[in-house]
């Protein structure tokens, strides 16, 4: 599989295609490893006595990484920028046609250069696309336009949401944030103070957990206790025999140090290696909190909706933390009422997430802390 990589590497492949290029078209596919952009070059062959039409294929454009989840909001897809640019430049030079049916995200439902006579026009975003044969999916949109309604629908229906944990080290004015993760589970010193947590949470809106100093030495004591259970059973990672010799430069290796001992491990594919890395991590944040004084807070949701979030991010991001109620309003017109949106409002502020003063809504610290 070739890799495009600029476009000089396209357009090397579009001469050694042969014949002469009428049709350039970029088209999504993904695998387990993300999305990819293939291109195919529509070429037609002219011999003595006859003209052929011929497609051929000429490689990738793939950036790799991991699979970038849908969260609502648009991701950018930097392949498809090169696309687009590369695409330009080739019908500059060819004068051939650019066909690239879904140049903002992927989608591999869209028709090829020659099904175009098959795609309908997706009813949400006009984008050309081949009606899905799935069941489950609505025949007139296409896939990405299929997860926005879907996703205004949780808002919609104000669906539970109250994903989205946030660590900090903490010294009094001073918050220094060691991460974030979808559930407190997530982070790898949560078994040692999940007990503790659990029995302080308050059930408010937003609960903010404190970590004090005596718990923190409790929790160094445990910590190591399960290092040094790890790293008696550390194996190093050795790749098996029919590893692949291309991906071996994929895979990232880093040491850490433990009471004087050191660790090779491998990034993400060794679950072991993984929990002694955390392990190490989590002793290294705690040593630093018993040093520097500091403790450490968690910030959790209790009984927030998807539409809580949606508010308070459009307030927070969108409109960098001050916006009038009017433009909250007209940002969900159409998914949310007047009266919804004022609800929603009213009990962020009540959570110590919002400052209303007569029409504008501000956030607030908290706000900036949890989310
Ligand atoms: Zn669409």
């Amino acid at each position: 599989m070739i890799n495009i990589t600029s476009f000089e590497t396209l357009d090397k492949a579009i001469k050694l295609a042969g014949g002469e290029p009428t049709v350039l078209e970029a088209l999504w596919d993904g695998d387990t490893s993300g999305w990819y952009l293939y291109l195919n070059l529509h070429v037609i062959i002219k011999k003595l006595f006859s003209i052929k039409k011929e497609v051929r294929y000429l490689g990738t454009i793939s950036l790799g990484g991991d699979i970038r989840l849908f969260n609502g909001t648009v991701p950018p897809w930097p392949e498809a920028e090169l696309a687009k640019e590369w695409g330009k430049m080739a019908n500059e030079k060819y004068g051939l046609i650019f066909y690239f049916p879904s140049d903002k995200e992927p989608d591999n439902n869209c028709p090829g250069w020659e099904q175009r006579h098959l795609a309908i026009q997706c009813a949400d975003c006009a984008k050309m696309i081949i009606p899905t044969d799935s069941p489950y999916l609505s025949k007139e949109i296409c896939y990405s336009c299929h997860l926005k309604r879907e996703f205004n629908n949780k808002i919609k229906n104000a669906e539970p949401y109250d994903d989205g944990v946030n660590l900090f080290m903490v010294k009094d004015e001073e918050y220094n944030h060691l991460g974030y993760s979808s559930f407190l589970d997530g982070f790898s010193m949560a078994p040692f103070i999940d007990d503790t947590v659990q029995s302080r949470r308050e059930k408010r809106l937003v609960d903010i957990v404190t970590i004090d100093e005596l718990d923190i030495s409790i929790i160094k004591e445990k910590i190591e206790q399960a290092l040094d259970e790890k790293v008696a059973v550390y194996k190093s990672a050795e790749f098996p025999p029919d590893f692949p010799e291309k991906f071996k430069s994929n895979i990232k290796r880093h040491t850490v140090e433990y009471k004087g001992n050191k660790y090779e491990l491998i990034e993400r594919l060794n679950e072991e290696h993984s929990k002694i890395d955390g392990l190490v991590w989590a002793l290294e944040m705690v040593d630093k909190a018993i040093s520097g004084n500091y403790c450490f807070k968690i910030y959790f949701k209790n009984g927030f909706t998807y539409r809580d979030d949606a508010v308070l991010r459009f307030v927070n991001f969108v409109s960098n933390g001050s916006t009038s109620l009017a433009a909250i309003v007209q940002q969900y017109s159409g998914i949310l009422t007047e009266t919804e949106v004022q609800d929603t409002v009213t009990k962020m502020e009540k959570a110590g997430c919002l400052i209303i003063e007569g029409e504008i809504v501000q956030t607030t610290d908290v706000t900036r802390k949890l989310l």
